[in-house]
């Protein structure tokens, strides 16, 4: 299983509200210009290293995106009154592979410091909020920009969320553009492109499946498994 990609991020990036349905599903306000977030590496869960940790008092929500990993250093990269070819091309040469990822949320964590006005930080950050799956090769995904993406909670089918990458609000090619004109991206960076419709919450007991299909093909290395237990510690919310 290849999973050592996953040493290699000094980062990981996501964009927040990317699909349409997702953000009325939230009653959240569509933004006018990619916004993103970081998770701190420490947050992921590779195959085999399960379960998911629940931590105290919060509700804990999964939101199945596709991640990709960055294979060459990205700065400033220009989409606007560029050539279309030429973009597609050097986006795609920036990109090293892909994997499923789940962007764990503390919903009831985010909505108290959404109020409040504070970063996301904790909300997205607990250990284990961030399962992917194996590494992707380049490949086996030849368009990023048309791959569905699925997952179930309990096996509920149809699954609870399941939906093309086409409907995303700003291609890659943008979220690049938009993240690398702030920070440059280094190889073995790794980022989350959003999620669609369908977010839910998930509690200790549950099993939680995904994948990605190319075509209605399921890709083996994006399969995600993954048992949800109590996390103890420390750590309560309180509102
Ligand atoms: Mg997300």
């Amino acid at each position: 299983m290849s999973v050592a990609f996953a040493e290699r991020a000094r980062k990981v990036v996501c964009i927040g509200r990317n699909y349409v349905d997702h953000i009325k599903e939230l009653s959240n306000v569509r933004p006018t210009a990619p916004f993103f977030f970081l998770k701190p590496p420490s947050s992921i869960l590779l195959p085999g290293n399960g379960p998911i940790l629940i931590p105290k008092g919060v509700n804990v929500h999964f939101e199945v995106e596709l991640a990709f990993i960055l294979g060459k250093e990205v700065k400033d990269f220009k989409v606007a009154g560029r050539d279309k070819a030429e973009v597609e091309k050097e986006y795609l040469d920036a990109i090293d592979g892909y994997a499923l990822a789940i962007d764990l949320t503390g919903r009831n964590v985010q909505d108290e410091i959404k109020k409040k006005g504070l970063p996301w930080t904790t909300a997205k950050g607990f250990d284990t909020f961030l399962p992917l799956s194996t590494f992707i090769p380049k490949s086996k995904i030849p368009n990023p920009a048309d791959v569905t993406l699925w997952l179930s909670v309990n096996n509920q089918s149809p699954p609870n969320q399941k939906d093309s990458t086409k409907l995303m609000i700003w291609p890659i090619p943008e979220i690049l553009s938009a993240i690398s004109s702030v920070m440059t991206l280094q190889p073995g960076d790794i980022v989350l492109t959003g999620t669609p419709k369908g977010v839910g919450s998930i509690k200790p007991g549950d099993h939680v499946s995904g994948g990605i299909e190319v075509d209605g093909v399921a890709i083996p290395e994006a399969k995600i498994e993954l048992d949800v237990a109590d996390k103890g510690g420390i750590y309560e919310f309180k509102n």
